[in-house]
């Protein structure tokens, strides 16, 4: 039997990951089944290339979008009748491989959504974050709401929970779920028809990771479709992470300055507090205040209270000896704008781990604008920032910047700790695929800027003499499926 597997989103870019499977008619001529996996928005920076700008002209591009503040690339019409998908399945809770489900479903999409039980919880969060954000772009802008609360009602009412490795079915193909390691609830998706096997790898963590368990092997696939964020990169050797992390808040304590942490909501939000709470209540780390100013990322550790059980051992032990991993002495939770301004008159030494992640909006944007003039900050990244990003540019080193129509000067200490990073890096990724063994027929490397994509694909070509292809936006291929 044959399928056709289509590249809608997610393919020469890191975000917007949407995946189009139909396997056609079967043998007995019933009709075949649509199915979508995954549904992300593009980020500004992605969104650039993926419209094919050139380099030269993204950067008046993504400003002028910036300040208008209106998304119009997700907004786009999706290319394919969303009417006609008989299923959605969704890897894991980020943005780029959730943010426009609600947009599908107010385009017309009736069918089940399908993921794990956290991933959904996690999803109801974003989406009630960013209708927030976009309800405010309306008011000031007049920009275009992507979509709208009754949308999100509805994309939650269609939307079931499963447990990883309890297969279910979708017409003639069973679903299960691998653990991806990357986030809270993240799956793999392998999909198997006729005894052959596609997995949509989503994101891949970073394994082993302080608080998830493994990342599980893609063993019998005959086909993978597979991000590769890092797929060029090898991250920095992680037994040092906490004691670069230990070094940077007693560098900051001595100056008496500021560590100042652009955090994502999801994850390493969480993995930060988890490894403070560590040196802290060890008594390795004497206590310093922590301003967690970042109310979604606090939302999501609520969430990830409420799963304590898909945690590796080592969290699960904290929990079950009734100790709150992600809360210690010293951590102040803000929830109020004026919060943030307590925190800039609260004196020195303190940390601020604020959101968003890529600087790229939320309250971490507001600190940057106060500390990044100052010698005795320093500003640490824990993730990946992507090209364009306010985030890339502070990381590359520019030393001055414009926050929200002002301009910085930088004068802190810039820094990052990769890894911190929740994707597998290159070396990973290759390991990944061996993993699959001899039923490989092609992978698809997919989510990452082109020079990461290209540089996988080569790899698996060279090294384990794999049929790797690095798609194109909108390229459809036909698989024994
Ligand atoms: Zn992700």
């Amino acid at each position: 039997m044959t399928s056709t597997l289509t590249f809608c989103g997610g393919a020469g870019t890191v975000t917007g990951a949407n995946f189009l499977l139909d396997t056609h008619s079967t043998s007995s001529g019933q009709a075949g089944t649509k199915l979508l996996i995954d549904c992300g928005t593009l980020e500004a920076a992605d969104s650039v290339t993926a419209l094919g700008f050139s380099n030269a002209e993204a950067p008046a591009k993504k400003i002028s979008a910036q300040e208008h503040g209106c998304d119009t690339v997700n907004s786009a019409p999706f290319p394919y009748d969303v009417k006609e998908i008989s299923a959605l399945l969704v890897t894991h809770a980020h943005q780029d491989h959730i943010g426009r489900i609600p947009r599908l479903v107010r385009d017309g999409f009736s069918g089940a959504i399908h993921s794990t039980a956290a991933t959904k919880d996690l999803a109801a969060v974003m989406f009630d974050d960013a209708l927030g954000v976009m309800q405010e772009h309306a008011e000031k802008f007049g920009c275009e709401m992507l979509y709208g609360a009754a949308d999100v009602e509805r994309a939650l009412s269609l939307w079931a929970g499963h447990d990883y490795h309890e297969p279910f079915p979708l017409d003639d193909v069973s679903v299960e779920l691998l653990d991806a390691g990357h986030i809270l609830g993240s799956a793999m998706v392998r999909l198997t028809r006729a005894g052959k096997n596609i997995i949509f790898s989503g994101d891949l963590g970073n394994t082993p990771e302080p608080l998830l368990r493994d990342c599980e092997s893609p063993a019998g696939a005959d086909y993978i479709v597979m991000e590769s964020v890092y797929g060029d990169r090898v991250h920095e050797g992680r037994s040092e992470r906490k004691e670069v992390l230990r070094a940077a808040v007693e560098e900051v304590r001595n100056r008496g300055g500021v560590l100042l942490i652009p955090s994502f909501s999801i994850e390493r939000t969480q993995i930060l507090l988890f490894e403070l709470n560590d040196m802290v209540e060890d008594g390795s780390m004497q206590a310093i205040p922590v301003y967690l100013d970042a109310p979604l990322a606090s939302r999501v550790t609520q969430v990830f209270r409420k799963y304590s059980g898909l945690f590796n051992p080592a969290v699960r032990e904290h929990f079950s000896r009734g100790d709150d991993p992600f809360s210690f002495p010293g951590l102040k939770v803000v929830q109020t704008t004026d919060g943030s301004h307590t925190i800039r008159r609260a004196p020195d030494p303190k940390v601020i781990i604020a959101g968003a992640g890529m600087s790229g909006g939320g309250r971490v944007r507001a600190h940057e604008k106060y500390y990044l003039g100052e010698k005795r900050t320093t500003l640490l990244f824990v993730g990946y920032q992507a090209s364009g990003t306010l985030g890339r540019r502070l990381q590359e080193g520019e030393k001055r910047v414009m926050i929200d129509k002002e301009h910085v000067k930088v004068r802190a200490q810039v820094s990052a700790l990769t890894g911190y990073s929740g994707h597998a890096d290159r070396d990973q990724l290759l390991n990944y695929i061996e993993q699959a063994g001899p039923s490989l027929k092609k992978v698809f490397i997919t989510m990452g800027e082109p020079r990461a994509s290209l540089f996988l694909a080569q790899r698996a070509r060279d090294f384990l003499g794999v049929d790797a292809v690095v798609p194109q936006q909108g390229e459809s291929c036909e698989i024994e499926f």
